[in-house]
């Protein structure tokens, strides 16, 4: 079969592996869609950092239909449609015992830790494919992938009804955030520079849209919430400034969640954190039980998640126009869909 497989920095390659072995308590996927994801550009560019052996397939955005199960296996026929829950967790450490599942030391994720699905057929454990309702299409499903570090990063935000939130940073996973705490209650504001991203904050269903290249964003923030701030700040951007940013304009005594991965290393003034009693949270990934949510808020249309599809190409075409494209400066795409089949 055909796999984009990771040999190590700067060195992807599109090349045929056999069609891997179904072990015990597995089932083999044929594999409909997987999107693109900019961990996977930084492992291109920068890594590996999350990958942990090479070569290995990359792809951890996956969905497809069961072609084969384990005698061992229940819970799955032939033909279902599934999402991958790509996260396993090793369940018996300190911290998937304390329910911190996320970050569980053992934790191994398809597409950096065990073979993922840029490739036309994957395995994994049948109890980690989680069956997809007739309302969510094949060529949206690998959203849910991000929906579910989404749906964490509000779950681990304390959020209540009522609660005024911003986002910082409209890209996948941000548009996602923004959905996510519309569903739990919230009143969202949501901030970028980018026009298009800002289009994509008020089509999806954002209280006000703050461009951030004009004037203060801050100011603005102030503005909507009577002169005290917002109760949560969410940073999605990654970039140096957004996250002093996130505690220059949330409330006192507020809390700030951060989600972007840093490559550049924000200079923090600290006392602002101090001085102001916050709480500051990290979220990475996603925990038990976060996907099948996602799963489920998809299936109601809380989160929608086609309007994030930017483009849809075949598996032939995943470098030169998945992740050169992905990797360029100027990219003014969400995510892009591949499949073996187009
Ligand atoms: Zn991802
Ligand atoms: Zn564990």
């Amino acid at each position: 079969m055909r796999a984009l497989v990771y040999h190590g920095r700067n060195d992807i390659r599109l090349e045929e592996i056999p069609v891997p072995e179904i072990g015990p308590g597995e089932a083999r996927i044929r594999v409909t869609n997987t999107s693109i994801c900019a961990t996977d550009i930084e492992e291109w560019k920068y890594g590996p950092t999350y990958i942990t052996f090479t070569p290995t397939v990359m792809g951890h955005e996956v969905a497809g239909r069961v072609v084969e199960i384990a005698p061992d296996a229940s819970g799955l026929a032939v033909g279902d449609r599934v999402m991958v829950d790509n996260v396993i967790v090793c369940g018996v450490c300190y911290w998937c015992r304390s329910g911190s599942q996320a970050t569980c030391p053992n934790m191994e994720v398809a597409g950096l830790g065990r073979d993922g699905g840029l490739a036309e057929f994957m395995t994994w454990p049948a109890d980690h494919l989680i069956k997809l309702p007739d309302t969510v299409k094949d060529d949206e499903a690998p959203l849910i992938e991000p929906a579910t570090v989404a749906l964490h990063a509000v779950r681990r935000s304390g959020v209540r009804v009522g609660d005024q939130v911003a986002v910082i940073g409209i890209g996948t996973v941000g548009a996602l955030t923004l959905q996510a705490f519309k569903a739990a209650g919230a009143v969202v504001y949501a901030v970028d520079i980018r026009e298009s991203s800002l289009q994509m904050a008020a089509r999806l269903g954002a209280d006000q849209v703050i461009d951030a290249s004009r004037g203060d964003a801050g100011d603005h923030l102030r503005d909507l919430t009577d002169g005290i701030g917002p109760d949560i700040v969410v940073e999605t951007a990654g970039a140096a400034r957004t996250p002093l940013d996130a505690f220059d304009w949330v409330r006192r005594a507020g809390t700030v969640v951060l989600v972007g991965i840093y490559a550049v290393k924000p200079e923090a003034d600290f006392n602002v954190i101090v001085g102001k009693e916050l709480r500051v949270i990290g979220s990475v990934a996603a925990g038990t039980g976060d996907m099948a949510a996602a799963v489920r808020l998809v299936a109601e249309r809380e989160i929608r998640l086609s309007e994030l599809v930017s483009d849809r190409i075949s598996l032939g075409r995943v470098i030169p126009d998945g992740f050169e494209r992905m990797a360029a400066e100027s990219k003014e795409v969400f995510r892009i869909l591949v499949s073996p089949d187009a």
